[in-house]
């Protein structure tokens, strides 16, 4: 791994040239909880005019598409709102290809719910209020099922609690009910003094209840890249860049799929975390960064 900021003027040069699709991450890269990380805005827009393709793939459910997408433009990124991939276009995609109609059971965001609901699709009223107390109205209301249920879906839900997660865990028990995982973040970066747990050891839960594996349609999976390439119709992996500030998520989305990588500081990874390196080597990318600030700086000539 090597600082793209402390390597020649022509080997920066080559870097730039050895791509022509930017696939950019957006939460620890571009900023933090809306606070524009600087030098971003300016690295994005100085990619697009080298002539790069440029995409944002994010595992963010936790707003919509038209607000995640305001915002973006808001903060003065220049895109299109298809521009902006997240799990929840793809679970929509995912589900129209398989004709599904039956009833959805979601461990996730209002928005996500929201965006679901707008697809045209239902969602599984599951009223947890009150959480019951007694183990009889526990297995009661948790070890029972609706045969209208066809889909299990589990991301990020900051109000989820056990018996939500029992109740995904008894619908999985029907091989005929699809499993489908947004981002499995083991954690989540906000911002500076701002980790979080992730998602993803719940989701682990239900794998280890039901024995299944789940249709993961969020970074690193690859079956969130055969979205990504049969929208985008990228021929030639080698010639895309993935930019991202965490290894599990970005790195490791980027090298399953045969993308460059390019690992930023700015994030969930700190400059330690980095050194110390505790992930498979496979990963490493072949350049970092403090933040998307060194792109800029280096692609205007004002460093
Ligand atoms: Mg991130």
């Amino acid at each position: 791994m090597k600082n793209l900021s402390s390597v020649t003027k022509l080997a920066q040069q080559a870097f730039f040239s050895s791509f022509d699709y930017v696939f950019c991450d957006v939460d620890g890269v571009l900023w933090h909880s809306h606070e524009l990380i600087p030098g971003s805005r300016d690295a994005i827009a100085a990619l697009k005019s080298l002539g790069k393709k440029v995409f944002f793939v994010s595992n963010n459910s936790t707003k919509n598409q038209d607000v995640y997408y305001a915002q973006l433009k808001t903060a003065g990124f220049d895109l299109e709102k298809s521009d902006l991939i997240r799990p929840p276009i793809v679970m929509i995609d995912f589900l129209k290809k398989r004709n599904f109609t039956k009833e959805i059971y979601l461990i996730g965001m209002a928005s996500l719910r929201g965006e679901l609901e707008d697809a045209g699709f239902k969602i599984s009223r599951f009223n947890l209020d009150n959480p019951e107390e007694s183990v009889p109205k526990y297995l009661k209301t948790c070890i029972t099922v609706d045969e209208n249920v066809g889909a299990v879906i589990a991301d990020l839900d900051l109000n989820m609690n056990v018996a939500q997660l029992q109740k995904a865990a008894t619908y999985l028990n029907d091989p005929e009910v699809i499993f489908i995982t947004g981002g499995s973040d083991r954690k989540l970066f906000f911002g500076p003094g701002q980790l979080a747990i992730g998602p993803g050891k719940f989701h682990e839960i239900l794998e280890e209840m039901s024995g299944r594996k789940p249709h993961c349609l969020a970074k690193p999976s690859s079956e969130l890249n055969d979205y990504i390439r049969g929208k985008l119709g990228v021929e030639d992996a080698s010639r895309v860049l993935f930019i991202g500030d965490s290894i599990p998520e970005d790195m490791g989305f980027a090298t399953n799929c045969g993308y460059q990588k390019l690992l930023v500081l700015s994030g969930l990874t700190s400059r330690d975390t980095m050194e110390k390196w505790e992930f498979p080597e496979e990963l490493k990318p072949e350049y970092y960064v403090e933040s998307l600030k060194v792109v800029w700086e280096s692609l205007s000539g004002s460093k």
